[in-house]
């Protein structure tokens, strides 16, 4: 399965493709987390991404399809992924199809996370990462459980700077204005698009997600179904194509069996006008 997931910063697309990574067992690929681990190893592209990122401005496109590039070659996308944050412009979203194109694995579903800009305040004044195991909670709605990595038996929660209140309101700006208007008018008429409610409990907005995409209820759709369900319209086209053969078949045989019912008709006209000529030719026995 591969999917781009759209939403807000702070709509729960980070956490949502995390559930999903673990269930689909295919990779979620955030190119914010992508960025931050070049920030973290101090790259030339980290140093470069490094204010960008803290003013809630883009990188530029072409250094972000490049990092899709290479990311998507990796083997362990080979059986899906869930684009996390990517693509951001009509730009990155066209050279996405491109790529696709390629590698001969086109895009399955673009989910649009839904969210009110109030509740996304709240959400993300109340992200935190534990930077050790990269888990993401919230300490409004999901609090720190669960475990860390090894050897550390509680996580150490940490507030991404671009989450602080001004950067995060000039990053909803640029994500109406850049994003979601302008990427969700290009996938509009692919038929790709669908919209998911991503407000409320996090197991719920899950349920919505998985229902979405097909999945049924909260429980993971079996490989074969969801093969069943790729191959529906092409099981579709095969019954129309042997539906179109019938129809011509019926159409022969109509056609000589038409035929045929003249052959017939004249061969009795002829054979009743031998026989009247051979009567006429034959002299009248005398009794
Ligand atoms: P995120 O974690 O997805 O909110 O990304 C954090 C920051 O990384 C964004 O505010 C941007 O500065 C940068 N970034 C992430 N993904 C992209 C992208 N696809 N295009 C441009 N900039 C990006």
């Amino acid at each position: 399965m591969r999917i781009v997931f759209m939403g807000a910063p702070g709509s729960g697309k980070g956490t949502q493709a995390q559930r999903l990574e673990k269930q689909f067992s295919i990779p979620q690929i955030s190119t914010g987390d992508i960025l931050r681990k070049h920030l973290a190893d101090g790259t030339p592209l980290g140093l470069r991404a490094k204010e960008i990122m803290a003013s809630g401005g883009y990188v530029d496109d072409e250094t972000m399809l490049a990092i899709i590039r290479e990311r998507l070659s990796q083997a362990d996308a080979a059986r899906g992924f869930i684009l996390d944050g990517f693509p951001r412009t009509v730009a990155q979203a066209e050279g996405l199809t491109k790529l696709l194109a390629e590698l001969g694995t086109p895009l399955d579903a673009v989910v649009l996370f839904d969210v009110d800009h109030e509740q996304l305040v709240k959400r993300v004044s109340g992200r935190r990462t534990c930077e050790f195991c990269k888990k993401v909670f919230n300490v409004n709605f999901a609090p720190a459980s669960g475990e860390c990595i090894p050897g550390r038996s509680e996580h150490s929660l940490v507030q991404r700077p671009d989450d602080r209140e001004d950067t995060f309101k000039e990053r909803l700006r640029k994500y109406e204005e850049d994003t979601r208007k302008p990427v969700s008018h290009y996938y509009a008429s692919t038929g790709l698009m669908r919209t998911v409610d991503a407000e409320g409990a996090i197991d719920e907005v899950t349920q919505r997600l998985l229902t979405t995409l097909g999945a049924g209820g909260g429980k993971v759709a079996a490989p074969k179904k969801r093969n069943a369900q790729r191959r529906a319209p092409r099981k579709a086209k095969a019954v129309k194509a042997v539906r179109r053969v019938v129809r011509k078949l019926q159409k022969a045989v109509k056609k000589s069996r038409t035929a045929a019912k003249t052959a017939r008709k004249a061969v009795r006209k002829r054979v009743s006008k031998l026989k009247a000529r051979a009567k006429r030719r034959t002299p009248a026995r005398k009794k």
